[in-house]
């Protein structure tokens, strides 16, 4: 037997709800721990505990992440007014990823993960497509009003004296009732996502595109295209010119249709709205929500790792019943991955790397063998493989035999 790998430094494990959490702990003693000694410190991000700290074990987890630099993520509820009633709790608590992405202050990248067999819905795709998406402002933070008839609406700016600097018209509604929306992002904030894009790029190496709509913005809009130009030129034009990638910036519509015509291997930088709506089609078009990688990661190099899936609540309903499940643990898997390679590389312990890397091949192969759970079976095509649907940990234990 095999000593088990050793770490240095812990994981921040945050552990989440529903059918993921059953998932998190397969994962965890199916193709983890057999393998790595794992030193994690961890969080129970589950919504009961949630409720029973007040959310301070969002914060502390998040904080936790500062520090130590990388952490896990399983998928959490989110809750609603049905889930208040459901789990009974104090207040309808804010969404953790968020409360996580403040703190960290950081960008989103989501990328397929590819196995052959799963063919995307745009033919020219052969790598991946890395989407960033800005997650701060713009629409999100929006304030928005209907104005009726006769009205009119203004943006107006006052200066730190409470002075007004500039008042502009928006519009007259003086034909008819109408509405307005105004809103706003910060220099620190798109430079944060900027630098974020750029090491993102370098670690990944993959050439950078980043769109927007500066022709009709030109001040909004056009402020993100100059700080992204100011920063590369000034801190990453050389570093990619070694690595042998570049940077492109493109009206939003032009990137779409590059994407469109591209083999991917692209990382695309997006504002918030756009990455909102194209990673949702990105997603699709790849072929399953259960294969898609999410990272979230600060300009001060801290690392997130999620699925960009949610709870699978369906799926933990038929469990409960004591009900065969068969849910894709793929996108969980990488998370996982993800952070042990990334502690593996920061600690220097390349033998932790490798066997991320491992793991991520196993999973692959497995479905390329034809052994895949039931969301995939219907999108998989290759001569001569029957996919066969295994049930959720049967799935867990065909790549534990194939690692
Ligand atoms: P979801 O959990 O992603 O599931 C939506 C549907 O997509 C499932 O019912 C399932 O379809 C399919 N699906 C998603 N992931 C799958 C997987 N790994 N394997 C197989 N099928 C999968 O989204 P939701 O139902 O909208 O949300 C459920 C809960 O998750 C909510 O409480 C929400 O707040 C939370 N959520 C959390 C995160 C996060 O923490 N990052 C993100 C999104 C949502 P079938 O039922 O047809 O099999
Ligand atoms: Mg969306």
């Amino acid at each position: 037997m095999n000593q088990k790998i050793k770490m240095k430094t812990p994981i921040v494990e945050m552990d989440g709800d529903e059918m993921t959490r059953i998932l998190w702990q397969w994962i965890k003693d199916i193709l983890i721990c057999p393998y790595v000694d794992l030193k994690t410190e961890y969080y129970d991000l589950g919504l009961k505990n949630r409720d029973a700290t007040d959310d301070r074990v969002t914060v502390e987890a998040a904080e936790a992440n500062k520090k130590y630099g990388v952490g896990v993520k399983c998928a959490t509820i989110t809750p609603n007014a049905q889930r208040v009633e459901e789990y009974n709790l104090k207040q309808m608590w804010k969404s953790p990823n968020g409360t996580i992405r403040r703190i960290l202050d950081g960008t989103v990248f989501r990328a397929p993960i590819l196995a052959k067999g799963i063919l995307p819905y745009v033919p020219s795709w052969k790598q991946p497509i890395v989407l960033a998406r800005h997650a701060y402002g713009d629409v999100y933070s929006g304030v928005e009003t209907k104005t009726a008839k006769g009205d009119k609406a203004y943006l107006v700016v006052e200066d730190e004296k409470g002075e007004v600097k500039e008042k502009l018209l928006v519009h007259d509604f003086a034909k008819g009732s109408g509405i307005v929306q105004s809103m706003h992002n910060t220099d620190a904030s798109i430079t944060s996502f900027a630098r974020s894009c750029f090491n993102y790029a370098l670690d990944i190496k993959y050439p950078l595109w980043f769109a927007t709509k500066d022709t009709i913005s030109k001040k909004y809009d056009h402020r993100f295209k100059d700080i992204f130009n100011e920063i590369y030129e000034t801190e990453y034009k050389e570093k990619f010119e070694k690595a042998g990638i570049e940077y492109m910036y493109t009206l939003i519509d032009d990137a779409v249709a590059r994407i469109m015509r591209s083999e991917g291997g692209v990382l695309w930088a997006c504002k918030n709205y756009d990455g909102d709506v194209m990673s949702d089609m990105v997603a699709t078009a790849y072929g399953s929500l259960g294969m898609m990688t999410s990272v979230l990661v600060s300009p001060d190099g801290n690392y997130e790792f999620e699925a960009a899936h949610g709870t699978v609540t369906r799926h933990y309903y038929k469990y409960l019943k004591g009900e065969q499940t068969s849910t894709n643990s793929v996108a969980t898997i990488f998370a996982w991955t993800g952070a042990l390679a990334k502690r593996g590389e920061l600690d220097n312990i390349p033998e932790l790397t490798a066997f991320a890397k491992k793991l991520e091949k196993a999973t692959v192969e497995t479905i390329e063998e034809g052994k895949m759970t039931g969301d995939l079976v219907a999108l998989f095509r290759m001569e001569g493989v029957q996919p066969v649907k295994l049930d959720s940990q049967g799935f867990l234990r065909a790549i534990a035999e194939k690692l």
